[in-house]
């Protein structure tokens, strides 16, 4: 479902992501875990296209995503190929990045309506079926400053489902919202990664919650996977010293 090869992403001299090959598999849970500055996000914006890459090749559902083919040759993606792209892909964001003068409803409607082309009431009502996923049915007239911060994200992750991904991207969903908020947007992950059409890359220093949901972890550090395997492995008996100094701080 997704394919870097050989990536190469750099902020002026900074390489950020150096020469990176990863992959998740359709339907895969994959968690992302690594210190600050690793990449992590990188690799999440990137896939968003909000990021350029300056080498390598990316697939997403099989087709390229920074290129596309033509002849049998691969050029700069036009930006039509873009939107096409970015319809495959929802993203979660630390900092919950809602429409702060819209409705929690129009927060979920806008997109379908303005890029999917979906009627005012057929995406009205499906807003009302991921609020309900989200346990929000009853909070689609109030205004997100309205609402907690644990809210607040569950309302940014149905707007992110309202649009039908395939993949779904998080990345820190919980890292802005005070601890007794955690759990509850944890456990709406929790629920959409049951839902096993879903492929999920994750980005998270909520160990505990890598381990119960993921079917892969890798460890990133300097742009590149240090080490990768079941949440098991990597976390009871990391191979890579790196990996083991990381993870001390943690427990
Ligand atoms: P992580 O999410 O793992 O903390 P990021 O992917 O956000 O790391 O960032 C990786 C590196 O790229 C960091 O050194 C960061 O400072 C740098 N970086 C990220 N975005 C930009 C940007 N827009 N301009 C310059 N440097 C950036
Ligand atoms: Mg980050």
């Amino acid at each position: 479902m997704i394919q870097f090869d050989k990536v190469v992403k750099r902020f002026g001299d900074v390489t950020v992501l150096d020469s990176l090959d990863f992959n998740v598999q359709k339907g895969e849970k994959v968690t992302i875990i690594g210190p600050s500055g690793s990449g992590k996000s990188t690799v999440l914006r990137i896939l968003m296209t909000l990021e350029t890459i300056n080498e390598g090749v990316i697939h997403v559902a099989g087709r390229p995503l920074w290129h596309e083919l033509r002849n049998d040759q691969l050029i700069p993606a036009s930006e039509d190929h873009l939107r096409q792209m970015r319809k495959e892909m929802g993203m979660v964001f630390q900092q919950f990045n809602l429409f702060p003068h819209m409705t929690v409803r129009r927060n979920i409607t806008e997109a379908p309506v303005h890029v999917l082309g979906l009627s005012k009431d057929k995406a009205n009502q499906r807003a009302e079926e991921y609020l309900e996923l989200v346990g929000l049915s009853d909070q689609a007239d109030k205004f997100p400053s309205q609402l907690s911060g644990g809210q607040q994200q569950r309302v940014a992750i149905a707007r992110a489902l309202a649009m039908k991904p395939n993949i779904m991207l998080f990345d820190e969903p919980t890292s802005a919202l005070d601890p007794e908020l955690v759990g509850e947007v944890l456990n709406v992950i929790q629920r959409l990664s049951e839902e096993q059409d879903l492929t999920m890359l994750l980005v998270t220093h909520e160990m505990q919650f890598a381990k119960q949901i993921s079917d892969r972890v890798c460890f990133f550090d300097k742009g590149r996977i240090v080490e990768e395997g079941p949440p098991e492995q990597v976390f009871s008996s990391p191979r890579e010293e790196r990996t083991q100094e990381f993870l001390k701080g943690f427990i």
